[in-house]
């Protein structure tokens, strides 16, 4: 679900493309999520929010939670942006809603003019799990320094699927036998940072030009 929060008025939020809030739940309790829109538009934040049945936050937000609650939040948070600094080409790499961060620093790139190479990989389970996929095809169609490979992990019986399958962090290491070129922002599943960081040294990404942004579960 994508999740737009309205900010009281004359307030707006600073951030940098990539950083994420937290949601201020009862009893203490928080939850993190992504900024997925640029700070431009910081009076009108974006949020992309998987279901995780049976969570607290997540299933009370299909079920319960109405348009116009009101919810609070503490941010930004995090160290996870774009290091607009460096002129390498850059591999993105989302996995399930860790597509958010990324959007937002893609929106970033483009506003500000940055015409450093950009290869997007997107790793979701099955076709359906790609969302905005009118937003992607305008950035390829714009945008002729960005490249974009979405990557099936179960692509089942659900319509003819051509694309890349398996792993996303696979598919990466598959295309680039050589990886120190690259600056590389990874963001989603725990267990798609702990890959990429196993892995991608190996074919000669330098740590220091990793960046990650894993989305561990809150405790308890
Ligand atoms: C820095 C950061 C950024 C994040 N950004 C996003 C974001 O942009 N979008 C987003 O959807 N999430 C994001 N998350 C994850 C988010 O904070 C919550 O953990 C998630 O939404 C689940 O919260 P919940 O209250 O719905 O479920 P909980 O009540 O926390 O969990 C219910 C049950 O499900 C299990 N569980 C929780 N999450 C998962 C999961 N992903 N897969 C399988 N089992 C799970 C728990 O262990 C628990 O047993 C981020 C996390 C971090 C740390």
């Amino acid at each position: 679900m994508r999740l737009f929060l309205r900010l009281p008025e004359n307030e707006a939020l600073e951030y940098l493309p990539g950083q994420f809030l937290e949601l201020l739940l009862p009893e203490g309790k928080t939850r993190a999520y992504s900024l997925a829109s640029r700070p431009e538009r910081s009076h009108n934040l974006e949020l992309h929010i998987r279901l995780v049945p049976g969570g607290l936050f997540s299933d009370q937000l299909l079920t319960s939670i109405k348009e116009g609650a009101l919810l609070r939040f503490r941010g930004p948070l995090g160290s996870f942006f774009l290091r607009q600094l460096s002129l390498r080409p850059i591999l993105l790499i989302a996995g399930g809603t860790g597509f958010a961060p990324i959007k937002a620093i893609i929106e970033e790139t483009i506003a500000l003019g940055n015409s450093r190479p950009i290869h997007l990989y997107w790793g979701v389970r099955s076709k359906a799990n790609l969302y905005l996929n009118s937003v992607i095809k305008e950035w390829e169609s714009t945008q002729p320094h960005l490249s974009f490979t979405p990557v099936l992990s179960e692509p089942g019986s659900e319509g003819e699927w051509n694309g890349a399958t398996g792993f996303v962090h696979e598919a990466v290491l598959q295309d680039h036998a050589d990886l120190s070129a690259f600056d590389v922002y990874v963001a989603g599943p725990p267990q798609l940072i702990e890959s990429v960081k196993k892995s991608f040294p190996a074919q000669g990404l330098d740590d220091q030009r990793l960046f990650f942004d894993a989305f561990s579960y809150a405790p308890g």
